[in-house]
Formats: C-alpha cells, structure tokens, sequence
C-alpha cells in the first residue's frame, strides 16, 4: 500500500512539474487584456503627496485616494540597477519590460550588452495587439525599453528607428526626439523612415481621424511633435490640438479594439520630469493627470472584469519628496494653500526660480532632498486577472514573468 501511494504521488509530482501533462489552468494564462502603466519617478511618497492634497481640498488631514491605490493587491519593487543604487528610467525600464536587471543607461539589453525580449515582444509573437504610449517622446527612455536595444539611452535616433521592427501596432507620444539624430547630424527624419517602414505617422488628431481606417500601424504624434525637438510639459504651452495621456488610452483603445487581446503600457513620463525639479503642484497634477489615464483602463475593466489585469507601478522614486520637512514642524495642514495659490497665479506657466520654488516648499512644509532619483522600493497596485501575483515583496525583473504567468 505504501509503495502504492508513493508511485502515485510520484506521478502526480511529475504530473506537476511537467505542465503539459497537467490541465494548465486558465489561471495560469496571462489575462486577454493587459494594462501596464508606469508613472515615472512615482514613488510611494509622490503618491502620498498627491493624496494628501486631495484631502486637503476635502478640508481633512487624510483619508482621500488616488482611484488605483485602492486596487486590491498591492506589491513592493525594489528598483537598483546592476551597476548603481539608485536606478535611471532605462535600466528600470528594461527591468520591467524584460525582466533583467541592467546597467544605467541601457535600454532593452543586458548588462553584457545582450539584446533581450520584452513582455510587449513576447506578447506580439502570442497574437496581442500592442500598444505603447507616453506623454513624453515615443523614442524616450521608458517606452523605449519596450522595444529598442541599445547600449545608451541618448540614442534617440538609434531608438526610433528600431520602432518600426517591434511590429507593435499603436503608439502614441508627444513627439519623435532628436528626430535628424544628433546635433550636427541631418539624417532622414524619423517620421519618414518610420512610414517607410510600414507604418502610418499622424500628427494631431484630425491627421488621425484622416487615416486610422486605413493602416493597421500607427503612430501618433500630438499637433505640437510637428516641432522638431518638443521637450516641455503639456501645461507648458504645448497646442491647443494636443490630447491628454487619458484620451491616448482611449485612442488605444480604439485603434486597437477589443477582438482580440492586447497589451496597453502607458506611460506618465512627466511626473518625473516635475520631481526632478522638486516642483511640488506640477508633481501633484501630473499624478491626476496619470490616474485619468489609469481611469480609462478601469472603466474598460468594469466592463471585461474576468479577462482584465491593470497593473500601476513606477520605474523609481525622484526628488526625494517627503511630507514634511525642518525643525519647525507645526501640528497643522501642509500648506496646500500656498502651494495652490502660486499654481493658480502662474496658471502653471511661470515657472518659479529654483530658490523661489525651494522657498515655497519649505514654506508648505514639502521636502525634497534631490533633483536626482531615489532608490528605494515603489509601489505597485494590481486589480484583475492575475492580480494576486503581484501581491507583497518582488524586483521589478519580476513583473515580465509575473504577468506572463510564469
Ligand atoms: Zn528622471
């Protein structure tokens, strides 16, 4: 009897282990519509800050959140790169999408310089759609990782070119950068090698509308990436045309339909661009900005609930933002109100000197320690199919095998 139950849990081990023997589960499959959003520089206390205005607008001291920091499962990723402490978006990014750690600065490739396959590849070859969008430049470093190789980030003109052979179907950004290379270098503008290349680039949204019936391979441009070089905050006088990061999703969505799965990374690049000078409001209203966008994936999982996974995370903390700040801490509100009242008389657009800004937190009682990232763990929320994977401790060279269900 003994010998009895000893081969059969033998077979039943083996049965396991071997999942072509087992009935793979569906549970085990990744989810038919993914979103992946990643808000750069959004670490766990840039979403603090912004919850905390929030509440402050509701006249209390907290208890108001951000729709996706109520997901049900929420994980922690530790961010360090092979070579540093403290990570650059590239090398998180290529974390993230490829699930290996690398250097500084590479994008899509190991620490040796490997090439290796994204979680938006691996999907493609699967029968996904993919979609990849920014409000900073499609070439920049974070939807970049999702489909360049290359051993330096700056390579912007190396990068859009290696658009094309991704043989993703939609993307969207503000703009194509350094679309003639680099300064002194006057080659073939982005745009037109990537239409030769078989896909579609529109600028604004009425080109849109001219040619999304006809191409099944887009790039979407906003009205002001006409301009070469465009590197400013949508609030910074960008044209009137523009779209929000919201209305990409919902372009995505629409460019990509729902017949057939699809893979969504959307990324909120200007949070980071915002912390990085430790500007506290932009920070906080890029942070809105990016849930919106978040939103839109939200209503399409109330709709697909059984066969949706929405996953937010951040590529690493900058700015060192902290609730609170000096030896004068006084037992009342951040001073949201001083912050608020300078965005309302600048109407985002003057911006403050960088000791003016630093006057003005310290006044609301922010701290920032660093114009640089930071290294400690971000947050990542997770709702839908699949979600409970991302539950607790991980690296982010764990969320490619995590939402491939490896
Ligand atoms: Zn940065």
């Amino acid at each position: 009897m003994k010998k009895v139950l000893y081969i059969f849990s033998l077979a039943f081990a083996s049965c396991l282990a071997f999942s072509g023997c087992s009935n793979t589960s569906d549970e085990d499959q990744p989810a038919k519509y993914i979103f992946l959003f990643i808000g750069d520089g959004m670490g766990h206390t840039q979403v603090s800050l912004t919850e905390s205005y929030l509440s402050y607008k509701e006249g209390k001291f907290g208890g108001e959140r951000l729709s996706f920091t109520e997901f049900p499962i929420l994980g922690t990723c530790e961010t360090h790169s092979v070579d540093y402490n403290v990570t650059c978006s590239s090398a998180a990014g290529t974390a993230i999408a490829c699930g290996n750690k690398t250097n500084n600065n590479y994008i899509g490739v190991d620490a040796d310089g490997k090439a290796l396959e994204s979680v938006a590849t691996v999907l493609k070859k699967e029968g996904y759609k993919v979609g990849i969008m920014s409000n900073v430049q499609v070439n920049h470093a974070t939807p970049g990782a999702f489909y360049a190789h290359q051993d330096d980030r700056n390579k912007y003109y190396e990068i859009g070119m290696e658009l094309p052979e991704s043989g993703f179907d939609f993307f969207a950004g503000s703009g194509l950068y350094k679309p003639r290379g680099h300064k002194g270098e006057n080659r073939e503008p982005l745009d037109s090698y990537i239409e030769r290349n078989g896909y579609e680039v529109c600028y604004g949204m009425e080109e849109y509308r001219g040619q999304k019936d006809s191409t099944d391979k887009m790039v979407f441009i906003q009205a002001s990436g006409r301009k070469e070089d465009t590197d400013f905050y949508v609030s910074d006088g960008r044209e009137e045309e523009d779209i929000s990061l919201d209305a990409m999703v919902t372009l995505a969505l629409d460019f990509l339909g729902e017949d057939e799965p699809f893979f969504i990374m959307c990324e909120g690049g200007e949070i980071d661009w915002a912390a990085h000078e430790n500007k506290t409001m932009e920070t906080v209203h890029q942070i809105l900005d990016f849930e919106k966008a978040v939103n839109v994936a939200i209503e399409f999982y109330n709709r697909h609930p059984e066969e949706t996974l929405i996953l937010v995370t951040a590529d690493h903390g900058t700015g060192g933002a902290a609730l609170g700040q000096g030896p004068d801490w006084r037992p009342e509100n951040f001073r949201w109100d001083l912050l608020e009242a300078q965005r309302n008389e600048s109407q985002g657009k003057v911006s403050l000197s960088a000791e003016e800004n630093k006057a003005l937190n310290d006044r609301a009682q922010i701290g920032w320690t660093t114009h640089n990232h930071t290294g400690e763990p971000v947050p990542l929320y997770a709702k839908g199919k699949g979600a409970e994977r991302f539950s607790g401790r991980m690296d982010n060279s764990d969320i490619k095998g995590k939402i491939l269900g490896e």
